[in-house]
């Protein structure tokens, strides 16, 4: 490519400081180094731990940061040393590293990389080096991706590579808040065929979570938000019974108890918010009950010791406990042959200019966004578009 081992100029949406608008600046994005890849990014979506980061977090660092870790796009040129990619392949670059050689990623217990960035640096939300400056300053790359970006570089540790036909405006998702939902039902909660299920919140994560526990076979699903406009998109991932515990006047977990003689088998948390992650672990059933939490925070959580000695399991999750090389893959061909549905989560499109009618404040909790700029846009335009999910 005529721009390898050069600067690029691009046009990236830039979060100077927390609890303020995104600024479409004019970046420069150094050339790859030792093991790293530099790609054009083709489509990108929002998910909410971009909006906790930018106005709920209470670590204020980390600024000024390019937002985004759910994109997609095609590879421009490598550095040295970096030989499983190639320009022209297309990748999906992830938040979660897979190095494949530490004893974490030896280990078949988990998808933590001894290399990730998260170990060291959750607070500041990005490692402190970059590829980016502007206006003669570094800016941070949003947990080691910044997709907000036409152009991003990064280790390739943290990128895989996909079908040559995916459509990358599409399996962007695929890069963070579909895998963590599904991944939450299937990997890390391991729902059972027959089981009864609560997925508490229905963004894109939580849908996916249902979607991962229809898929595991789970006999009843049940739906819980407090937005009811949610309640229709859940059906269509498999939800079965529809629950608004603003409706009820006692606790949300006695009125499943009610409904499910003492409680559910499993339990998925996709708010991130300390109460609900309480309601999520009362809602199971004493003696097997498992609930995971997969909503993110920086505040503490509690509940009452009989919660587990009676026998319920509380977990977590990242990215839905998949190794990102070995899992990604699968499941864009998984979407490409019908396993799995994505392009459901999508409604409509948006341009890079409007990026803060949906990155607002007013916009939280109700609005899953993602940034668009489809291959032919992309090649013929170089324009950014958005796709908005409003559940
Ligand atoms: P989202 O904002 O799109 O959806 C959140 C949903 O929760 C909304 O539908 C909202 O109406 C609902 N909600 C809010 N308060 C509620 C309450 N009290 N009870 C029930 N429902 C309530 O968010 P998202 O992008 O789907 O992400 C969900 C969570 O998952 C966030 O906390 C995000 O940071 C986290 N996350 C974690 C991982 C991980 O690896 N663990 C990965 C991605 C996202
Ligand atoms: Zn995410
Ligand atoms: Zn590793």
């Amino acid at each position: 490519m005529a721009t390898a081992g050069k600067v690029i100029k691009c046009r990236a949406a830039v979060a100077w400081e927390p609890n303020a608008p995104l600024v479409i600046e004019e970046i420069e994005v150094g050339p790859p180094q030792e093991g790293e890849i530099r790609i054009k990014i083709v489509a990108s979506s929002l998910c909410h731990t971009e909006m906790f980061h930018l106005f709920e977090g209470k670590d204020k660092r980390g600024f000024p940061t390019v937002l985004g870790h759910e994109g997609a796009g095609v590879v421009e040129s490598v550095g040295p040393g970096v030989t499983d990619f190639k320009p022209g392949d297309k990748v999906i670059p992830v938040s979660v590293a897979h190095c494949g050689e530490c004893r974490f990623c030896k280990s078949p217990k988990t998808n933590l990389c001894e290399r990730s960035w998260i170990n060291d640096h959750v607070d500041l939300m990005s490692y402190p080096t970059t590829c980016f400056t502007c206006r003669g300053q570094p800016i941070l790359q949003f947990t080691s991706t910044g997709t907000f970006s036409e152009y991003i570089v990064i280790n390739q540790i943290y990128v895989v590579k996909i079908h040559d036909d995916a459509p990358l405006d599409r399996v962007c998702l695929l890069g963070c808040g579909i895998p963590t939902g599904y991944g939450a039902a299937v990997n890390t909660a391991g729902v059972t065929p027959g089981s009864v299920c609560a997925v508490f919140g229905l963004g894109a994560v939580g849908l996916a979570a249902v979607m991962g526990c229809k898929n595991a076979g789970a006999s009843r699903i049940f739906a819980v938000d407090i937005n009811e406009q949610k309640f229709e998109k859940a059906k269509v991932f498999g939800a079965t019974d529809f629950l608004n515990p603003k409706a009820y006047d006692k606790p949300i977990s006695e009125v499943l108890a009610e409904l499910t003689n003492g409680g559910v088998d499993f339990s998925i948390e996709c708010v991130g918010n300390p109460e609900v992650m309480r309601a999520a672990l009362e809602s199971c059933i004493k003696g097997w009950g498992v609930s995971v939490l997969v909503g993110y925070t920086d505040v503490d959580f509690s509940a009452r010791p009989i919660q587990l000695i009676s026998g319920k399991t509380w977990k977590g999750t990242l990215l839905g406990g998949y190794k990102i090389k070995d899992s990604l893959p699968k499941l864009v061909n998984d979407y490409m042959t019908g396993k799995i549905m994505v392009d459901e989560f999508i409604t409509h499109k948006m341009d890079l200019e409007q990026i803060n009618d949906i990155v607002s404040p007013k916009s939280n909790n109700s609005i899953r966004t993602n940034l668009l700029d489809d291959l032919m846009n992309c090649f013929h335009k170089s324009l950014f578009k958005f796709h908005s999910f409003i559940f």
